[in-house]
């Protein structure tokens, strides 16, 4: 029995090394090479790879420049971030999460309005008691005395 020289390549493995440094198993091609190792071939991966990218990217729909550079120190920053946050959640695939972020986000403005309002009243309130020429400590004096 004769046996001729091997010219098919079937179940010869690749030439190329994977990233440990050890041999490609996978299938080779007639060319020597998998389709993930064949340098002819690296123009087009680097293509794909370069989609997948740009498919998984979800850009900025919010200003960030618009955000207190300093932090947030004021009911006025947190209103802020709130409006920047919820223009980025808005602009993300809908889903449970994004969904659950919109929902903290409502209940985060309802406490920064809520606090908002309280100091905004307060202030007022200071003002009042200052006009009338008592500081607070003096307010609650006449009130205690009063009652
Ligand atoms: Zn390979």
């Amino acid at each position: 029995m004769t046996s001729k020289p091997q010219t098919s390549t079937a179940g010869r493995s690749c030439r190329g090394l994977n990233t440990s440094g050890a041999k490609c198993r996978a299938h080779a091609a007639s060319n020597g090479w998998c389709a993930l190792h064949d340098p002819a071939m690296a123009a087009r991966r680097a293509a794909g790879r370069r989609l997948g990218g740009e498919r998984h990217f979800t850009p900025h729909a919010a200003d960030a420049s618009r955000l207190p550079a300093e932090g947030i120190r004021s009911v006025a920053d947190v209103l802020a971030l709130l409006d920047y946050t919820l223009a980025e959640v808005l602009a993300i695939d809908n889903g449970i999460a994004r969904g659950r972020i919109l929902v903290a986000i409502g209940g985060a403005y309802l406490e920064a309005l809520s606090v908002g309002e309280f100091e905004t009243r307060l202030m007022a309130l200071e003002q009042i008691i200052a006009q009338r020429g008592g500081g607070i400590r003096d307010a609650q004096r006449k009130a205690i005395a009063a009652a």
